[in-house]
C-alpha cells in the first residue's frame, strides 16, 4: 500500500481519533508516531482511553496486546508489554475488542438517557461521579432520599426512549479543540466525548438499581439484557 495513505504527523499533531468518527470500526492499518520504552502513539486511533468515565477499549497493536490506554492532554498513550519491538513509522495493524466496546457503547448510551431524565425530572440534582464498565454504568448523585422512589418513572421514560429507536447525532461542537456532543429529538445537545450509538434502540432493556453510598448520596446502577454483538463497520482497505 503507497505510504501516501498515512500522513505523516509533525510534531504538533496528536493522533487523529477515528472512534468518534466511526465507533463501529474495529480494525485499522497505520503507524507507530512515537514510542518511549513501553508506551506508543499512533498516527490514528480506533482505540479509546478511559475519559469521561467510559472505560478504555482492550485490544491489540501490531499484535500486542494493549495493557493501558491513556488520554495525555489530546494525545493517546497506550502501553504494551516491554520488548514490544516497535519504532516510529512502523506500520501496524490495530484491533478493537468489539464484542466488549459495544456493551460500552449501550451501557453509556443508557446511562446518558437516565441522567438527562434525572435532571428533567428531579432537578435540581447534582452529579457527582459515573462510571461506564462493560458489565454495568452507575451514576452517583447528591440526593437527600431514596432515588428508587423514582426508578419505576425513570425507566418507563428511559424504555420509551429506547424503544421509540431514535437516531443518535454525535458531532463536533469545536473540531479544533475536539470538542463532542450527542443529540437526540426533544433533548438539548449534550457535552459528550465518548463513543456513541447510532440508535437508542441498540440499548436493549434497561435495568435499574439503587445503591446508597453515604449520607445524601444516591447511586444508581444501570444493566442492559445479554444480546448478540452485531456486525462491526465494513472495514476499509
Ligand atoms: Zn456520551
Amino acid at each position: 500500500m503507497p505510504s501516501t495513505r498515512w500522513p505523516m504527523r509533525s510534531g504538533t499533531e496528536v493522533t487523529r481519533k477515528l472512534f468518534w468518527q466511526d465507533p463501529y470500526r474495529t480494525q485499522l492499518e497505520t503507524r507507530v508516531a512515537s514510542v518511549e520504552g513501553d508506551q506508543v502513539t499512533l498516527a490514528e486511533t480506533i482505540l479509546y482511553a478511559l475519559s469521561g468515565g467510559q472505560e478504555s477499549d482492550h485490544g491489540s497493536i501490531g499484535g500486542h496486546p494493549v495493557r493501558e490506554a491513556r488520554k495525555d492532554g489530546r494525545e493517546i498513550r497506550y502501553r504494551l508489554d516491554p520488548n514490544h519491538g516497535l519504532g516510529p513509522g512502523d506500520p501496524v495493524a490495530v484491533v478493537l475488542d468489539w464484542p466488549r466496546r459495544y456493551r460500552l457503547m449501550r451501557l453509556h448510551f443508557a446511562a446518558e438517557i437516565v441522567l438527562e431524565l434525572a435532571y428533567r425530572s428531579l432537578g435540581p440534582i447534582r452529579k457527582i461521579g459515573a462510571h461506564i464498565a462493560a458489565d454495568k454504568a452507575r451514576i452517583d448523585f447528591e440526593w437527600g432520599e431514596n432515588i428508587a422512589a423514582h426508578f419505576p418513572a425513570l425507566k418507563q421514560a428511559a424504555q420509551a426512549i429506547v424503544d421509540a429507536d431514535r437516531p443518535i447525532t454525535s458531532a463536533y461542537s469545536d473540531e479544533a479543540a475536539e470538542r463532542r456532543y450527542w443529540q437526540i429529538s426533544d433533548f438539548d445537545p449534550v457535552p459528550c466525548g465518548g463513543t456513541h450509538l447510532h440508535r437508542t434502540g441498540e440499548i436493549g432493556r434497561i435495568e435499574l438499581k439503587r445503591k446508597n453510598i453515604g449520607k445524601g448520596k444516591e447511586r444508581i446502577e444501570i444493566t442492559v439484557d445479554e444480546r448478540p454483538t452485531p456486525p462491526a463497520s465494513p472495514q476499509a482497505v
